[in-house]
């Protein structure tokens, strides 16, 4: 599904340049979750970026079902982001002002093809809160809405960076049990960045990286269920 190659990003920080991501190459096939783990400033988020076409590369190529993306191409980065991306954040990035329906049928209007917000919060299990103001729901809720936010435009990729992160054991299992059902009953291909290597435990492959570099990739024989994670 996605093939990277040699996919290299230098940010210049003034005087110096800082390598985030160097000559990094996989490949990620249809339905797998992915893990990715590393220290801190290994270069985690900004090849999730990559992937999801809101970053640029500074060399190396990144395709997608055997097409390259053309980062010099605004509309089709931004057409290959519509169709196929979903973003999951660390908090939630969900509108304040708007409900938790109305933060699900902001991102369906921006979508070509989208699913019914009412029924993906439902999905979600929280057809009782729809008229909630993220302020008022709990992280693990709000983190649900973003990701009926994130499904609603039906993307084959879901990008996940430190999804649960911000939450409590019991929530954040909860979170992994959605993602993983998500993934094996629609094979949505899942990549998920955690700074928990027990978490790494349910992907069907791990990629660890360190200082801008793929270190290893770690097949799980057997990967263990969301709510088998020790926290
Ligand atoms: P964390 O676990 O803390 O989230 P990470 O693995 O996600 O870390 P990245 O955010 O990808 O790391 O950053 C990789 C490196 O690139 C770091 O050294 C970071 O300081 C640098 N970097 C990231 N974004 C920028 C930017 N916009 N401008 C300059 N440097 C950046
Ligand atoms: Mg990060």
């Amino acid at each position: 599904l996605i093939r990277a190659e040699d996919v290299c990003k230098d940010y210049d920080a003034g005087e110096v340049k800082v390598q985030a991501l160097r000559n990094v190459s996989f490949e990620i096939n249809r339905g797998e979750f992915i893990v990715i783990l590393g220290p801190s400033g290994s270069g985690k988020s900004t090849l999730l970026n990559i992937l999801g076409g809101i970053e640029t590369v500074t060399g190396g190529t990144v395709y997608y079902d055997g097409t390259p993306l053309s980062w010099g191409d605004l509309k089709s980065l931004t057409a290959y982001r519509r169709a196929h991306a979903g973003f999951i954040f660390q908090f939630y990035n969900l509108m304040p002002g708007l409900t938790a329906l109305e933060n699900v049928q902001l991102a369906a209007e921006l979508s070509r093809d989208p699913l019914d917000p009412e029924t993906l919060l439902l999905q979600v299990g929280l057809s009782d809160r729809a008229g909630h103001f993220p302020s008022r729901l709990s992280g693990g809720q709000q983190q649900r809405v973003a990701i009926a936010r994130a499904l609603c435009k039906n993307p084959d990729i879901l990008l996940c960076d430190e999804p649960t992160g911000a939450l409590d054991s019991g929530t954040g299992s909860q979170i992994l049990k959605l993602l993983s059902d998500f993934n094996r009953q629609y094979e949505k291909t899942v990549i998920l960045i955690t700074h928990n290597e027990n978490i790494a435990e349910i992907a069907d492959r791990v990629l660890y990286f360190k200082d801008g570099c793929l270190e290893r990739v770690r097949v799980n024989e057997r990967p263990i269920k969301p709510e088998e994670v020790v926290w």
